[in-house]
């Protein structure tokens, strides 16, 4: 049997994995599950960036127009991307 002492309330626990008198977790892996809801629930809060809107806007838009330059922008992004990691690496990789 292992006591555990709430640490909302103080109050002495058997082996329950909430406390018998607030409710409050207990048990360690209780404990860490409250802590990732609360975890995702700020995360969902947090207002989302503008661009990320506007690129789920173009990404689902009704216009084929507004999805082809979605994914023209998409691709160069990539590119651009794969060219700067390329040039990183080079430079990573040179003498001196
Ligand atoms: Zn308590």
């Amino acid at each position: 049997m292992i006591e555990r002492k709430c640490l909302k309330c103080s109050t002495w626990n058997n082996d329950e994995k909430f406390c018998k008198n607030c409710g409050a977790a207990l048990a360690p892996d209780e404990i860490i599950k409250q802590e990732d809801a609360k975890r995702a629930a700020l995360e969902a809060a947090k207002p989302r960036p503008k661009l990320d809107i506007l690129l789920d806007k173009a990404k689902h838009s009704r216009y084929f127009v507004v999805r082809a330059l979605f994914y023209v922008i998409y691709s160069v992004a990539v590119i651009v991307f794969a060219i700067a990691s390329f040039f990183a690496y080079m430079v990573a990789w040179s003498p001196g």
